[in-house]
């Protein structure tokens, strides 16, 4: 397929944290697809002021945070060359395709979003940023002139939000933008160590660069069914993190191991379960270990990549600003 003929796709990932194997499982892996489709020009952005908005007290751990994260993508298999890996704050244009799409929002559209209420009253965030953010998110989309965006079922209303944003932006001053479409990824939402959906949040993650030892010791401490507590009791195994975990990573997970679990076979148990387990991952992220190590040690090659990936960013990106401020009569344009 041609270059020109390619679906153009935005991706993005707040450094907000460790990227965890629920990150890796619900999107990361899902991106590594797509690009290997050949069907998408694609652009993955790690979106360092959206980070903002949750942690402007710790300003400092966004760096590192950034070098791991950018580690973590090409460590999963992203490839710079197919895929442009980029920092949201090196492409200014998104500031300012954010600032000209902030005056033709009325703020209710914002106070409506679903996560915007939740999160101000969970997390208590009240700055003005925070309230903008699915501008900020529509103007990383739409400066691309993306058509699709990959993004969990939780995500859907935001990408509403940017498709009612572009259609108002068209109502004033004509087309300029397709109208990006989600590309709902179908996994399910993985449990943490804890039962809970696996989250930065909670603390109850396995991180895609955790060793070994911390590996081991998360799932030696994994809930398992809490129903199941003597060997023989009957387990639910389709509830018990441990399981869906192996279901995942243990190419030699028995066939039978459900069937004998649910029945209370007291020749299988969850000490031994979570031992596979353990090896399991241990083995499963062995290489992208060795290679995220290997980026990490040379900062100035992440350094050429991220830079490569913004200039590819910018070109796309400022031809957009061009037809937007013509569009919207700007001077100078
Ligand atoms: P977190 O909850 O750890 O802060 P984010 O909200 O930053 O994670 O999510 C980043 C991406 O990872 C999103 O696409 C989201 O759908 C996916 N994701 C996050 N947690 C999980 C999970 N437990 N299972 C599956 N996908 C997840």
């Amino acid at each position: 397929m041609t270059a020109e003929k390619k679906v153009v796709l935005l991706s993005g990932m707040q450094p907000s944290g460790a990227l965890h194997i629920g990150n890796y499982e619900g999107a990361l892996r899902n991106w590594v697809d797509l690009q290997n489709s050949g069907k998408y020009k694609m652009f993955n952005c790690i979106v360092d002021w959206h980070a903002l908005t949750s942690s402007s007290d710790e300003t400092e751990l966004l760096v590192p945070r950034i070098y791991e994260m950018a580690a973590d993508f090409i460590a999963a298999g992203l490839d710079p060359e197919q895929t442009a890996i980029f920092v949201q704050s090196q492409v200014k244009e998104h500031a300012e395709l954010h600032l000209l799409l902030s005056m033709i929002i009325p703020i209710p559209w914002l106070e409506r979003v679903p996560s915007y209420k939740e999160k101000r009253e969970t997390l208590g965030l009240d700055n003005y940023g925070f309230l903008g953010y699915p501008i900020l998110q529509t103007a990383d989309i739409i400066i691309y002139r993306a058509r699709v965006v990959p993004v969990g079922k939780d995500q859907l209303a935001h990408l509403e939000i940017a498709r009612e944003i572009v259609r108002r932006f068209h109502y004033l001053y004509g087309e300029v933008f397709p109208e990006p479409e989600a590309l709902v990824t179908k996994h399910a939402v993985l449990p943490g160590t804890d039962g809970r959906k696996m989250s930065k949040t909670y603390g109850n993650y396995i991180a895609l660069g955790d060793g070994p030892d911390i590996i081991c010791e998360k799932v030696k401490n994994m809930f398992t069914d809490p129903e199941k507590i003597h060997k023989t009791d009957k387990g639910h195994p389709d509830r018990c993190p441990v399981y869906i975990y192996r279901t995942i990573y243990d190419a030699d997970l028995p066939v039978d191991l459900k069937d004998k679990c649910a029945s209370g076979d007291a020749s299988v148990g969850c000490v031994a379960c979570k031992k596979a387990l353990m090896q399991a991952i241990v083995d499963y992220f062995a290489d992208f270990r060795a290679k995220r190590s290997e980026l990490l040690a040379d900062k100035a090659q992440l350094d050429a990549i991220l830079e490569d990936g913004a200039k590819r960013a910018r070109e796309r990106a400022a031809e957009t600003m061009i037809l937007v401020r013509k569009a919207m009569n700007m001077y100078g344009s």
